[in-house]
Formats: C-alpha cells, structure tokens, sequence
C-alpha cells in the first residue's frame, strides 16, 4: 500500500457495550491515518433504532478515548462533512435511493410481511437459502408512485442482476468472484423511510471520501452487494478490506453470547468497558488486539501505540481467523504493568484499593507501588497483595501464624525472639533489620522460610505478599512491633 493520506472511518452502532472487534477496526483506520497524515473519522451508525441502547454512544466514545484513540472528524468534533449521525442524515440517503430508483438499479416493493414470511418458509422447505422472489421487480415505476401516494407502504430493494458474475477485489484475500443470481435484492430502504447499512454505509463513505473502508469479515458476505452499489452510483470503490474474524479462545466457531459469559465468570471479557474495569491497561489492550491478525516479524511482541503508529502495516495484516487468547492479554499487561512509571502506576491502582473501601494514604501508595508492580498481572491484583498497607490492623488466622512444622509454642518464641531483636532498632530499615535476623536464624534451630512466614503472616496478616523487609519498611517500627506482640497474643489465647 502506498503512502498518500488516507481517510478512513470506524462507524460502530450504539447497540450496547464497545466490543473487541470494532476496537481493533477503529485501532487499525487510527494507526493508517496517523501514519500517512491522513484522517481518522467517527462515525454513528444509528439506522437500527430496534437496537438502539440509550448511553452506548458516549460510552463508546469514552471506550475510544481510553484506548488512546482520537479521531479528527465525528459527532462530538464536527468536521465539514457533518453531520456524522446516520440517524441525521436520513433525507441524503432518501435521495439517493431515489436515484437508483430512477436508474432502474433498485425498485418498490410492496410485499406485505405475511406474504415475505410466506416465502421464507417455502424456502426452508425446499431447502433454499432466503431470498426475496422479485415478484414487485417488475411493477411499472408510476404505478409503483402512484401506490406509494396513495398512502401504500414500500420499501425500496436493489435490483441486482440475475445474470453474470461480479469480481469484486479486498485488499487482503485478492479478488472474489460471484455470480450475480446468488445476490438477494436486497432492501435499502425500509418502509419507513430509513436507509439500512447497505445504502447508508455506501453513501456516507462516498461522500465522506473515505479511500479505504476497514471492516470485519463478517461483511464479506454482503461485499458484492455494496461494490455493485458503488457502480451502480458511477462512484469510484475504496480500497476493501475485511479484518480476520475473531474465534472464541479454543479456536472453534465464533463467539457466542454464551460463551462470553463464560468468560467473564474467569475475569474476561471481549468489552472495551469490561476490561478496564477488570485492571487491564489501554497499552497492554492495544498491543494484545493489534497482533490479533498482525504481526511486524516472528518475534517482536511489545508494542505501544507510538510504536504501532511507526510499524504498522496493512499489508502484513493476515485475513485468516484469530482465536482470542486471554493469556496473551494478560502476558501484555503484566509486561506493560512494568514499563508504566511508578506515579502513573500508583495512580492507576489507587481507585482499585477505594472500591473495596479502603482509604489511600497517597506516600504510603507510591511506596507500595514498586512492591506489587512485579507481582501484577491486572491492576486489582494490587489490592489483594497490598490491601494490608491500608489497614489499621491485620487479624491472620491463628492457623496460618505457626512456622512449617513448627507448634504453636514454638512460634511463640520465635516472635518473641523476633521482637526482641528488633525493638532496640530505632526503625525498621533493610539494611539494618535483615542483617539482624539472618543472624538470628544461624543461632537458631529454624530455617529462614519457618522465621520469615511467620513474620509475613504477623505483619501482613496474609501468606503471599509483597517482599517482607520492604512491606515492613513502609508499614513502619511501631506498627510491626504491635502487629508481632498482637500474634503472640493470638497464638497464647488459642
Ligand atoms: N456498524 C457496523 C459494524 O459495527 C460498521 C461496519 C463498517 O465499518 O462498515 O460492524
């Protein structure tokens, strides 16, 4: 692909959460765009009011945005094609269908649901794909006027040819070729007067300008369709180009409904919305989807966005299908986790520890940072290892304090010993702290894992945490102190 400015658009439909797919379509058109010094243009596809949710568009937008994308024409930017909301543009795609009407490329249709269904349902019995017979194809252009005035309902259907063959070409499979007769008439106009996809995508997309129309495979069935649209109109056709197809994770059919609640009983998601509430970063969300269907060699794996602007190529995108594959996301956030600077990070994971009611000291949160920053793979993993911080006062499990194969006695006096050496330190420092107790394990009948987990769970009231001498440094002297007596006094009541 040569490198002129591009104008390419994303048009997702405001029909609930932001899904994975137009995610990757709208990180594909942004990367072609920035990377040319073209444009990146959003637009609403609204023509289906029965799917329409209330809220999806702004929550689409801020699922964008959140990505790190930015777009330089749409309906909350303006631009000199406004306005960018099919619903708005509804008389533009009136005219136009007109047009073909006038043409003889499309025509009225008067067929009442009743006989449509009728149809459909002798078509299941000869076992024949649904199409519509054409029995209003050839109703005379007046009459079929004159009906409409006089109040009939029509919908308006392309009239594609019977007869033929269309080669249409994309990008990335090469040409496809079909004979017209498979080709349904289908409807560009419902009787309602509003223009479905395949008329309003069309439209819009000639006189947005748009070069190149990126989309999901699942439109490769209908390509034909809009390619004859396009020629019917004498308009020039973009450059197509059909995204591999997302494959559930075990790489066998598509993803289903359910199947995507599967996934988010394991923390899961295909949402835009859902993963940044499960602790995935936007870095690491844009790198997972990018190399879902491309890849710059056989091994280069990290990618940030202003990696992905510098070597992004279209070209390299591979149209077979992609299993989604979770552990590959949370690979990436774990390796982006760790390039994030620790203020960044900090006040990433803050809002995490505020949702389960903690309240955050803001220094005691930049010291933990780096502790947990290792250890993460999404976000929230930070409260589990380091919701103690926050605590006034950890109660372990009594069951958990004693050492391996240590009695409760036993550990008793290992606190005691551990305190005692310890309470003389002015505070609890790395450096002067661990020195005193390696030397305290040489004298003694214990092993460093035996002296340091009862330590752990003391202090942090838990037996995975982040490493002991740093966790005791930001907890600070005295409240280690209390926390080891307090332990004593636990193990002594039991
Ligand atoms: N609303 C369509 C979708 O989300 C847009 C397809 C297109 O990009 O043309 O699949």
């Amino acid at each position: 692909m040569d490198h002129r400015p591009v104008r390419v658009r994303v048009a997702p439909s405001p029909t609930g959460k932001y899904h994975l797919g137009n995610a990757r379509t709208a990180l594909i058109d942004y990367l072609m765009a920035r990377q040319s010094g073209g444009q990146f243009i959003l637009r609403i596809e609204d023509t289906d009011t029965k799917r329409f949710v209330e809220g999806a568009e702004e929550k689409l937008i801020d699922a964008m945005h959140w990505l790190g994308l930015s777009w330089d024409e749409g309906p909350d930017v303006g631009g000199p094609h406004a306005p960018y909301t099919q619903s708005q543009r509804k008389e533009i795609y009136q005219k136009y269908a007109e047009q073909l009407v006038d043409q003889g490329d499309a025509y009225y249709c008067f067929c009442s649901p009743e006989r449509l269904s009728a149809l459909r349902q002798e078509q299941e019995k000869k076992k024949e794909p649904h199409h519509y017979d054409g029995l209003c194809r050839s109703i005379p252009i007046e009459e079929a006027r004159r009906r409409i005035q006089n109040g009939e309902k029509a919908v308006v259907r392309f009239k594609s040819p019977k007869e033929g063959q269309i080669t249409v070409h994309d990008h990335l499979r090469g040409d496809i070729t079909l004979d017209n007769r498979n080709i349904d008439d289908f409807i560009l106009v419902k009787s309602n007067g509003l223009a479905v996809y395949h008329l309003a995508a069309m439209v819009d997309d000639h006189l947005m300008g748009i070069t190149h129309v990126v989309r999901g495979a699942e439109w490769l069935a209908t390509f034909p369709l809009h390619a004859m649209i396009y020629r019917a109109f004498g308009w020039t056709e973009p450059v197509w180009l059909h995204l591999s197809l997302f494959l559930k994770p075990s790489g066998k059919g598509k993803m289903s409904k359910r199947d995507a609640a599967e996934m988010a009983k394991d923390g899961y998601s295909i949402y835009i919305e859902d993963l940044r509430e499960l602790g995935y970063l936007p870095e690491a969300v844009v790198n997972w989807m990018i190399l879902m269907g491309w890849s710059l060699d056989d091994h280069t794996e990290f990618f940030t966005l202003q990696d992905l602007i510098d070597n992004f190529s279209i070209d390299r995108c591979n149209p077979s299908p992609a299993a989604i594959n979770f552990t590959k996301l949370d690979h990436f956030n774990g390796l982006h986790i760790r390039n994030t600077p620790v203020d960044k990070l900090a006040a990433l994971i803050k809002p995490f520890f505020e949702k389960e009611g903690y309240q955050v000291d803001d220094t005691v949160l930049l010291a933990l940072t780096p502790l947990v920053q290792e250890r993460m793979v999404t976000l929230d993993d930070s409260v589990k290892f380091a919701g103690f911080f926050f605590e006034k006062e950890v109660i372990p499990e009594v069951a958990e304090l004693p050492g391996k194969n240590m009695s409760p006695a036993e550990t008793i006096q290992v606190l005691k010993d551990v305190i005692a050496r310890l309470e003389p330190l002015p505070d609890i420092a790395h450096d002067t702290a661990e020195p005193i107790l390696r030397t305290y394990i040489e004298e003694s009948e214990y092993s460093a894992g035996q002296v340091f987990g009862i330590m752990r769970v003391a202090v942090t009231g838990q037996m995975v945490s982040p490493p002991l001498f740093e966790s005791m440094v930001i907890i600070g002297r005295e409240t280690v102190l209390s926390r080891l007596n307090k332990a004593v006094e636990l193990l002594q009541n039991t």
